[in-house]
Formats: structure tokens, C-alpha cells, sequence
């Protein structure tokens, strides 16, 4: 469940300056794949066009086969989770941050969240060295720790499809494979677009198609593309 569709998308902020130009890919139901390419590319505009931010000019998108503009934002939102590269967090408890969004989640589920993505021993901190309120010891969180709340955010929603935007590119290297396998975890068995900078962050993907100038440059497995340059 979950199998995403661009069938010849056209798609331009500015009529003047087309982004996309004619894009056509598919991601299978429980497959990864990743959209590699320069800055601007358009790989971002990918995501944002999924959530109905905005909408295509030419083309389709479908999620199971259904055209994304018959389909309420409300089930949009329920059906795709994202990981952002950089994720905002409120002013309140780790545990407030996980749970938001979902009022009805219980302790125990934004717990058990919260210990699959390894934050599980400070869920009562609050994020951001707010030390004025009694009982609760600030915490300042890293790059790191900030995306293992949105990973369990994720974890509490459990989305059939993920988005992953350049979740891990602004975390050091060592930082980066940590977050990489606990993210690895999130989106076995569910529909993931990967977007990314680089080739290396994106190895086990079941396809990875480099965009270049709105369209599909190149296409493969991590392996094909080695073997391609
Ligand atoms: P990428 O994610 O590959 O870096 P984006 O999809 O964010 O690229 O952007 C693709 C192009 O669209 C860029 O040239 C960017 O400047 C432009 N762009 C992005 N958002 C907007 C917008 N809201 N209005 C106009 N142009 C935009
Ligand atoms: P939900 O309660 O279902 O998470 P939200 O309104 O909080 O609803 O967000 C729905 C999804 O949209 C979330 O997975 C969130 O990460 C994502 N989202 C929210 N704002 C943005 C944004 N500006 N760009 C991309 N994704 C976003």
C-alpha cells in the first residue's frame, strides 16, 4: 500500500521558467527510491508537488493508482510522513514534540517511539535550554537528537509513505550514519522518496534516478550508476 506514480509531470513556479519537464517515475508499494541531483534541481519541488503544495500543470501524480488532486489534504497528511533536513522543534518536552499532531497518542506509545529512534532516556527534557521552568532540566539537542525526535514522530505516525529530505545532510559524518540506520529501520516495508545530495548516502535504494535540469539524467541501482561512470 503506498505505491506512488509521476506519469510525465510538467511543473513551474514561474510560467516563464519551467522545473520539471516531463518527469516520469514510480515507487513501488514498500520500495525506496532515491532522487539525487545538484542544488535546484527540482528534487525538493518533487515532495512539495506530492503534498499538494502545489499542483502539476501537465501529468499526474497518483498515490495507489488515485489522482493526489482527488484526494482530501486530510488523508494526504495521514498518508505521508516527512523527515526534514532540518527539523523545528517546539519550546516544550521532548515527549510534547513526539506526540504533536497525534493529541490521542498514549505515554506509552510516545514512549516506545521514542525508544526505537534512542531518545527514549530523555523524553521529559525540554529541547532548547529553557531553564525557567521548575522541574525540568534544559537541554540543548543536537543536530542529531532533533532528527531522532522527528524520526520518532514518524515512528508514533506510521505513514505508508516517507519523505525523507535531505534528512541527514546537516549532520557530520558519524552523526549521519547513526541517523541513517535508525532511519533505515522507519522505512523498511513503507514507501520512501529518498531525496538527497550525494550518491554515497543513498546506496540501498531500490532505484535512484539523478535529476538534471527537471529531467531524469540517469537511472539505476547504486551499482548500475558506478558502473555507468
Ligand atoms: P532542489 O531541491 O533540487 O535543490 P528545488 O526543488 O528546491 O531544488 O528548487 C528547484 C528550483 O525551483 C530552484 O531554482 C529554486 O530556486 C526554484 N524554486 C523553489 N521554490 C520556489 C518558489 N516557491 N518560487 C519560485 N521558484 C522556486
Ligand atoms: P500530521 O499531524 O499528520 O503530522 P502535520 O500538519 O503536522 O500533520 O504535517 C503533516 C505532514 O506534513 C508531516 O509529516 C510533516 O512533517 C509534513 N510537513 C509539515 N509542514 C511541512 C512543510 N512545510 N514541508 C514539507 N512537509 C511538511
Amino acid at each position: 500500500q503506498g505505491s506512488i506514480s509521476f506519469k510525465d509531470v510538467h511543473f513551474a513556479y514561474d510560467e516563464d521558467r519551467p522545473i520539471l519537464k516531463g518527469l516520469s517515475f514510480d515507487v513501488p508499494a514498500g520500495k525506496t527510491v532515491a532522487i539525487v541531483g545538484p542544488s535546484g534541481a527540482g528534487k525538493s519541488t518533487i515532495s512539495r508537488l506530492l503534498y499538494r503544495f502545489y499542483d502539476v500543470q501537465e501529468g499526474a501524480i497518483t498515490i495507489d493508482g488515485q489522482d493526489v488532486r482527488e484526494v482530501t489534504q486530510q488523508s494526504l497528511r495521514c498518508a505521508i510522513g516527512m523527515v526534514p533536513q532540518d527539523t523545528v522543534l517546539f519550546n516544550d518536552t521532548i515527549a510534547y514534540n513526539i506526540r504533536y499532531g497525534r493529541p490521542s497518542a498514549t505515554d506509552e506509545e510516545v514512549s516506545a517511539a521514542a525508544e526505537v529512534a534512542q531518545i527514549g532516556t530523555f523524553i521529559r527534557a525540554l529541547p532548547h535550554g529553557f531553564d525557567t521552568m521548575v522541574g525540568e532540566r534544559g537541554l540543548k539537542l543536537s543536530g542529531g537528537e532533533k532528527q531522532r525526535v522527528a524520526i520518532a514522530r514518524t515512528i508514533l505516525k506510521a505513514p505508508p509513505i516517507l519523505i525523507l529530505d535531505e534528512a541527514t545532510s546537516a549532520l557530520d559524518t558519524t552523526t549521519e550514519q547513526e541517523i541513517q540506520s535508525a532511519l533505515d529501520i522507519v522505512s523498511k516495508n513503507r514507501t520512501t522518496l529518498v531525496i538527497a545530495h550525494r550518491l554515497s548516502t543513498v546506496i540501498g535504494a531500490d532505484e535512484i534516478i539523478v535529476l538534471r535540469d527537471g529531467k531524469i539524467a540517469e537511472r539505476g541501482t547504486h551499482a548500475d550508476l558506478l558502473a555507468a561512470d
